[in-house]
């Protein structure tokens, strides 16, 4: 991850990565000081109508699709699915969302692929399906 102004407080890094975890941490990958990094005001993203920070946003998406890889890859079924992403709701918006279950399906392939091809498709438009139906997304043309 390389960002415009986001330097370790420690040594000036700019190579910086997001640890994995239930608060949102930073984490310098030269000296490895870790820290909780004070949001600025500019970097804002609105999602359904919130002003989400992008770091919150960047580090739910990994979240979201770590969950969903691991559940794909044991092909789990709509429930399963909608549940996770319910999780998420809040916080992204339906065009990640949407993005994002799309990467871990690429992901979960490999996995899936042990089940037969034809299976594994089968299973990819069912998951796309299920999300889009779930979000609305894409939305209707007026
Ligand atoms: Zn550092």
């Amino acid at each position: 991850m390389h960002r415009e102004g986001l330097r370790c407080p420690k040594c000036g890094s700019m190579r910086i990565s997001i640890v994995a975890g239930g608060q949102f941490q930073l984490k310098c990958m030269d000296c490895g000081y870790t820290w909780s990094p004070n949001l600025v005001p500019s970097g804002y993203i609105e999602v359904n109508g919130r002003l989400i920070h992008w770091t919150e946003v960047e580090a739910a998406v990994e979240k979201l699709l770590r969950e969903l890889r691991d559940a794909l890859e044991g092909a789990v079924d709509c429930e399963g699915v909608k549940a996770i992403i319910a999780r998420y709701i809040n916080v992204l918006d339906a065009d990640r969302i949407s993005k994002t279950v799309r990467n871990a399906l690429v992901q979960a392939e490999p996995n899936l692929r042990l089940k037969g091809r034809s299976f594994m498709e089968k299973y990819s438009n069912s998951v796309i399906e299920c999300v889009n139906g779930y979000l609305n997304w894409p939305p209707p043309r007026p």
